[in-house]
């Protein structure tokens, strides 16, 4: 290996909120020479590299993204100039931020690198509610979903992911609310099963949408246009308005 090659840190810039970054992510920051930043990431964490070259790379679905292999081969000739580079993503780098992609390409060019996990949305979006996604009696598991598939990628079973766990986490699928619903209808999940959506989790702008699954097609009505997600799952039930916990508890 180059002895004189940097190092390349893949680190979760957490849910939104600057403040809830882990202090290894900030003490890297603070080192860096270069960071290379997605665009959910907060502008006060960006600024935290004071001494970087600040490069936004970011995606926002349906927007201008920037090549995933020109990414990669930036992180690369990166390394072969600064001792310490970020590759700074939201929540967490390794649940649906294409980490593998650029670790391919990384030790294929014999880079090192290091991973520094960050808070992820749901824990973000769980906190925001109050509720555990694994309440004692009610879920003993949790499956991080996503409806979204990449051009070429295989057909995802996402939908038997969301049957089989008791609480649902579905990144990336707002836009999407009525063929999700049609989806798991289809599938013979309960129309009355409590559903909570959070937008910007963590940040200030949070806003939260609860609703039964019946229902779930209405969200595409309600204005969602920062990062939120869909949580499914009986532990959601405390958070639905109380008219609607009432009647469902008439007919259960
Ligand atoms: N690696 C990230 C997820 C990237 S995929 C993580 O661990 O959180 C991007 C999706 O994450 C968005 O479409 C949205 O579904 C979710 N997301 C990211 N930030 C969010 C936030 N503050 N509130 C709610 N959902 C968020």
């Amino acid at each position: 290996m180059n002895k004189s090659m940097g190092k390349v840190y893949l680190v979760g810039a957490g849910p939104g909120a600057p403040d809830l970054l882990t202090v290894r992510a900030a003490r890297l920051l603070a080192r860096a020479s270069i960071v290379f930043y997605d665009a959910l990431v907060h502008p006060e964490t960006v600024a935290l590299a004071t001494g970087a070259n600040k490069v936004a790379v970011g995606k926002r679905c349906s927007q201008i993204s920037t090549d995933q292999r020109f990414i990669n081969r930036c992180l690369i000739e990166a390394a072969q100039k600064h001792e310490v580079v970020v590759r700074l993503k939201g929540g967490d780098p390794m649940l649906f931020g294409r980490a593998m992609e650029e670790i391919a390409a990384l030790e294929r060019a014999h880079v090192p690198y290091e991973i520094v996990p960050g808070v992820t949305a749901a824990f973000g979006a769980a906190a925001q509610l109050g509720v555990s996604l694994t309440e004692r009696g009610v879920a003993r598991s949790v499956a991080f979903v996503t409806p979204r598939i990449g051009h070429g990628e295989p057909q995802a079973e996402w939908v038997k992911s969301v049957l089989e766990a008791d609480t649902a986490v579905l990144y990336m699928g707002v836009g999407r609310a009525r063929e999700i619903q049609a989806a798991l209808l289809d599938a013979g999940l309960s129309r009355a099963t409590p559903i909570a959506i959070v937008e910007q989790a963590s940040l200030p702008e949070a806003r939260v949408f609860s609703c039964v699954l019946s229902d779930l097609h209405q969200a595409m009505d309600w204005g969602i246009t920062g990062p939120a997600i869909i949580m499914l799952g009986e532990v959601f039930r405390r958070v639905l308005p109380a008219w609607q916990a009432e009647l469902l508890s008439a007919f259960a």
